[in-house]
Order: structure tokens, then C-alpha cells, then sequence
């Protein structure tokens, strides 16, 4: 390899988003040359990290085999607003529920139990009395666990890279990067007209995956999403204290939401429930249609009696699915010194701070303490 002298840093994050940003940060933080490139301003509209806040939650009805990355996920989360000197993660709990024998809530259940995560279990009638803002099914199973709430992801994103800066990095904002090349000199990244070369890079660009390293040839799919707010009738009983966030299985599929955060409105929306399926974020359909918001209207009347069912406000973003809805993480298969971290399949924002730490510990040590087996990029080629 060249000497240090001929690189422009020694490691570089294309894609400052919900995931680069905070590969950056880890970076920096230790100390390390590194430079990021995001192509729009961190915290921007057009990828998958905004509409002010994002689920957290501990006891995973994904897979049980997640928790972990989650106890650390919330550890850093702490320890990131700690350092930041500002809220970006707020803890109000997490109430989840659904029929009983459906996946997703027993899983719930077998990661409460096999983790021994802080929680209660209600009966219907329990539930009703501690969140009469919620009703309930009789055939429910319904568990409340404390270790979750929500993040606001445009702050957090910003907020990584202001850090990484502080820290030493350089953040290139309002650069898109053309091509990343490898040789036995480590990576050329093309930016315009201009060339950056680096031992090793992070490629953080979700959606873009496919079309920054189109040779990889990834079987993703982008589904677009639809968040929907509503107006409380009674906006007291939808504080942060009272409301928790929740997580809900309703026709086999996820239905959540949150605390309001402006003291009128209530943000919910559908997971996944059909969504357009596209294959750049250019084609993603950004206008609001009424069949957009009939669905989650109909969620919203038959379970929160308390919003009223007129749609205030609405935003689009898009998953970047995955065939098994695992994450992709590791080096890229056949392109020495690039790291993969995701696309995150439609549930990763989470999980940033420690998939950032993932990323650092992949380009420092070429390994991870932690186990991440079942997101290896090169689980589709087998
Ligand atoms: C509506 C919706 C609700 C969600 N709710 C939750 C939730 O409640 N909880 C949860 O955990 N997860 C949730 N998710 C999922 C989560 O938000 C995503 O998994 C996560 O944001 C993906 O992060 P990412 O870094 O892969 O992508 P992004 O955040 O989109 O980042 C990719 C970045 O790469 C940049 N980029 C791409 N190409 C280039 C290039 N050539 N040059 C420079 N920069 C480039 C992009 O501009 C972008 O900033 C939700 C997603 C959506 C859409």
C-alpha cells in the first residue's frame, strides 16, 4: 500500500444518514482520519432518517437474536444525548399488542423472558385502565416494557456529524459521490470532478446502495411509507408521560405511533401495508394521495377514539427492504476495503448509534463483538 501521505484520510463514510452519521461519529471519536460525504444537508427529507421521530424499543418482535444490539443500541443512545447536551432520545415506554399466537408479539414475549427486560403484562381490562386512550382487544396479548420510546432522527443524524466534526472528522456536505473504486492502494472515491483516496471506506447510502456499487447487484426493493398525523381531542391524555409509544398487529400487519411532541398532534402510520415498491428514491411518489391516509384513518377511528379522524398533516419516506427483512452489514462481497453498512430493511434507525460502533469496530478491527451473523452481505449468493 501507498504511504500515508498519499491518502486524503484513512477512512472515509459515504452516506451521512441515519447510519453514516454515527460511523463518523465513532470514528472520530476515536481518533481516527476520517472523512464523510453526504449528498445532501444531514437531517435532510429525501432518504429514510426524517418525520421527527422514530420507534425505539428493546423487546424485539424482529427476533429475539436482536437484543443485544439493542441493550447496547439504548447504552449509546444515553451516552451520545450525554455528550450532546440535548434530548434526542426520549425513554416513555413501549406498549405493545396484537392476537395472541401472532409472531410478532410472542416474540415480544420470548425477548421480555429470554433477556429478563424490564416489562408488565396486562389483561385487556388492566390495559384499558392504564391507557384508556387505547382500545383494546379481548383476544389481545399486551406487554408493556420500559425500555423503549422514541428518538428524533433529523436532530440525531445532525447532531452525529456536528460531533464528529468537533471530534476531528470533515463532513463534505452537498456532495454526492460519483464512484468508489478499490485497488491495492485502497479506494478511490469520485466526487465530481474531484478524487479522494482512503484505506478503507464505510458505504452508508440505503436507498442508493444499488446504484453507488450496482456491481454488487443487492436484492433490494424500496417500499414507500406514508406517516400520518392527527389532532387529539383531548391532547392532555397524549403527553409523553401518559401515551407510550406503540407497536400493534392489526390484519397481520404493524400499525405504531408516538406521544404528540407539539402538544396538538399525533403521529401513526402502517409498517409496510403495500406500499409502492420502486428501485431508486428519485421514483419514490413524494405527493400525498387520499388512499394514502384511508387505511391508517380507519386504524385511527377503530382504535383511538380520542384523535380525531381528519388527517393533519402527512409525510413519505421509503424502506429499503431486504428478502429476509434482515439488515446488511459487513465487508461487500468482492470489493476489498468497503464495508456495508445496511440498507436497514424498513426497521434499522434504532439501532444507529450501535451500528455505527459495528462500523468502526469492522474498519479498525476487521471484527465485531458482536454477533451479526445474520446480516452478512453475502447470505444471498449462497
Ligand atoms: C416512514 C418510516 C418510518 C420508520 N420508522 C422507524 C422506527 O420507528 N424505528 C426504527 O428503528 N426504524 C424506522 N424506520 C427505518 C429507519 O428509519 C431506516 O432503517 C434507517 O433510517 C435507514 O438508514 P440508512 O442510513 O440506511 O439510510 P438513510 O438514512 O436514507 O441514509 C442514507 C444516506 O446516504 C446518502 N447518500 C446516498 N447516496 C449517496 C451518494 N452517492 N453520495 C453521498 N451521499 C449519499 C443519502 O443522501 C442519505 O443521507 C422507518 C423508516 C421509514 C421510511
Amino acid at each position: 500500500m501507498a504511504d500515508d501521505k498519499s491518502f486524503d484520510a484513512d477512512y472515509a463514510v459515504v452516506g451521512l444518514g441515519s447510519m453514516g452519521s454515527f460511523a463518523f461519529w465513532q470514528l472520530a471519536k476515536r481518533n481516527k482520519r476520517v472523512i464523510g460525504f453526504e449528498q445532501y444537508t444531514p437531517g435532510h427529507d429525501q432518504g429514510a432518517g426524517h418525520g421527527e421521530t422514530r420507534i425505539f424499543r428493546t423487546a424485539y418482535g424482529e427476533g429475539v437474536e436482536y437484543v443485544p444490539l439493542l441493550q447496547q443500541a439504548r447504552s449509546l443512545w444515553q451516552e451520545f444525548q450525554t455528550e450532546a447536551g440535548i434530548e434526542i432520545y426520549t425513554e416513555n415506554k413501549g406498549t405493545m399488542f396484537g392476537p395472541i399466537g401472532d409472531a410478532f408479539i410472542e416474540t415480544v414475549e420470548e425477548s421480555v423472558h429470554t433477556y429478563k427486560l424490564p416489562h408488565k403484562k396486562f389483561s385487556a381490562e388492566e390495559a384499558k385502565q392504564a391507557y384508556p386512550q387505547i382500545k383494546f382487544k379481548d383476544n389481545h396479548k399486551i406487554i408493556c416494557e420500559e425500555y423503549a420510546g422514541f428518538v428524533r432522527p433529523e436532530l440525531a443524524i445532525e447532531t452525529a456529524v456536528k460531533q464528529g466534526v468537533k471530534l476531528g472528522g470533515t463532513a463534505y456536505t452537498e456532495h454526492p459521490v460519483t464512484a468508489i473504486e478499490t485497488d491495492e492502494n485502497g479506494v478511490l472515491i469520485s466526487v465530481n470532478e474531484k478524487q479522494f483516496r482512503v484505506k478503507k471506506v464505510i458505504v452508508s447510502a440505503g436507498g442508493w446502495t444499488n446504484s453507488l456499487l450496482p456491481q454488487l447487484n443487492l436484492p433490494l426493493e424500496l417500499e414507500r411509507q406514508v406517516l400520518v398525523w392527527y389532532d387529539a381531542k383531548k391532547p392532555e391524555l397524549f403527553t409523553q408521560d401518559k401515551f407510550p409509544i406503540f407497536s400493534r398487529v392489526v390484519n397481520g400487519e404493524g400499525f405504531y405511533g408516538f406521544p404528540t411532541l407539539d402538544g396538538k398532534t399525533v403521529k401513526v402510520a402502517i409498517h409496510h401495508g403495500g406500499g409502492d415498491i420502486i428501485h431508486h428514491p428519485n421514483e419514490v411518489e413524494r405527493e400525498i394521495h387520499q388512499r394514502d391516509l384511508d387505511k391508517v384513518t380507519e386504524l385511527v377511528k377503530e382504535y383511538f377514539p380520542d384523535l380525531k379522524p381528519e388527517p393533519v398533516k402527512a409525510k413519505t419516506c421509503f424502506y429499503t427492504n431486504t428478502p429476509d427483512e434482515h439488515f446488511i452489514i459487513g465487508e461487500a462481497p468482492s470489493l476489498s476495503n468497503v464495508i456495508l453498512l445496511g440498507p436497514m430493511a424498513g426497521h434499522g434507525f434504532k439501532f444507529a448509534p450501535v451500528i455505527g460502533k459495528i462500523g468502526a469496530d469492522l474498519a479498525l478491527e476487521e471484527t465485531s463483538d458482536l454477533d451479526i451473523a445474520i446480516f452478512d452481505p453475502n447470505r444471498f449468493n449462497k
